[in-house]
């Protein structure tokens, strides 16, 4: 990704907090509060209610401009009810390509940075337009992404296994795939809530990034409970190694699972594909084996890797 590239790493997220802060009333139009933001050069304004409560953030006059307009009517709708998300925090020490990915994947654009659990500053999706060229670039960037997991969504997957394929058939290299899906999970939801099995989701999606190493390995949540990897220029005994190494840190989380049948804990099954690309083939076909492979290994009893042979 190229936002990445410019993230000074290791930055404080503390750097980036430059601007004053300061408050508005809530039954304040989004365009008062968009014009005294621009007039006061602030980046953030925080909401407060009639007994001066703090309930809210508003941010960037510009970021309200260009994207709330577009979402909400402004001049009709309250600051109140389009910021009804949360603020949560975040540790100052936590640099910027974490605290975005906690901003998208709580679904907030504004996160409180503490240090040593003392208010430090507020980050605000605003702090991020620095780091892309513009509001359409962040805006874009956003949507190749899933909201709850903070990895790339399945619009973003379709469009790189396309890229890949064409890559790799010319340097007649292998690719290779891993579907994954969460064994009974419906029971999760149903034993431990909606809430939980998001946070669920959440670990595994971050469980099957962290065994990722190289920047071309692209995970994707594919629909709600199952992802794929893409492991281009890997061949099938490796691709087979890193899905045997995704299903054994998945149940080292030891996410508890009382009712599945198979382990106390959440386990995935795996399905893997690989092939060197060729006209005789697709992409759709290779993702097919792969898919056929996981319901193969859900066949065999779950919590296992089957690989596809053809
Ligand atoms: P199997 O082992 O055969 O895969 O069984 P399963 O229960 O995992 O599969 P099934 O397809 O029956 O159920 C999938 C469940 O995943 C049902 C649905 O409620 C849940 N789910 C899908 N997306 C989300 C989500 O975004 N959040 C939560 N909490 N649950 C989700
Ligand atoms: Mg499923
Ligand atoms: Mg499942």
């Amino acid at each position: 990704m190229d936002y990445k590239k410019k993230i000074i790493s290791g930055g404080k997220v503390r750097d980036y907090m430059t601007s004053p802060i300061l408050s508005v009333a809530e039954d304040s139009t989004l365009k008062e509060v968009a014009d005294f933001m621009s007039s006061n050069k602030l980046s953030v304004v925080l909401i407060k209610n009639k007994s001066l409560d703090y309930i809210g953030v508003v941010t960037d006059a510009d970021f309200t401009r260009k994207v709330a307009a577009k979402e909400y009517s402004v001049n009709n709708t309250t600051i109140n009810s389009i910021m009804s998300a949360p603020v949560k925090t975040i540790e100052g020490s936590a640099i910027m390509t974490e605290a975005n990915k906690r901003m998208r994947r709580w679904g907030i654009r504004n996160l409180a940075v503490t240090e040593k659990g003392e208010y430090v500053g507020l980050l605000s999706a605003v702090h991020f337009f620095s780091y892309y060229e513009n509001v359409e670039e962040y805006l874009s960037d956003l949507a190749i992404n899933d909201g709850l997991t903070g990895i790339h969504n399945r619009r973003y997957f379709d469009e790189i296994l396309a890229v890949e394929w064409k890559r790799t058939k010319r340097e007649k290299s292998p690719l290779s795939l891993i579907m994954l899906d969460i064994d009974y999970f419906k029971k999760y939801n149903d034993t431990y809530g909606h809430q939980a099995g998001d946070e669920c989701l959440i670990k595994v999606a971050d469980a099957i990034s962290d065994a990722l190493r190289r920047s071309v390995d692209i995970v994707a949540r594919y629909g709600g409970e199952e992802f794929v990897v893409i492991l281009p220029n890997i061949e099938l005994k490796d691709a087979t190694h890193m899905a045997e190494k995704i299903r054994a840190l998945i149940v080292a989380l030891e996410i508890e699972h009382k009712l599945s049948s198979i382990s106390p804990f959440i386990t995935v099954s795996l399905g893997v594909a690989s092939i060197v690309p060729s006209s005789d083939s697709s992409h759709a076909k290779l993702l097919q084996s792969a898919d056929e492979a996981l319901y193969n290994a859900k066949l065999r009893g779950r919590n296992c890797v089957i690989v596809a042979y053809d």
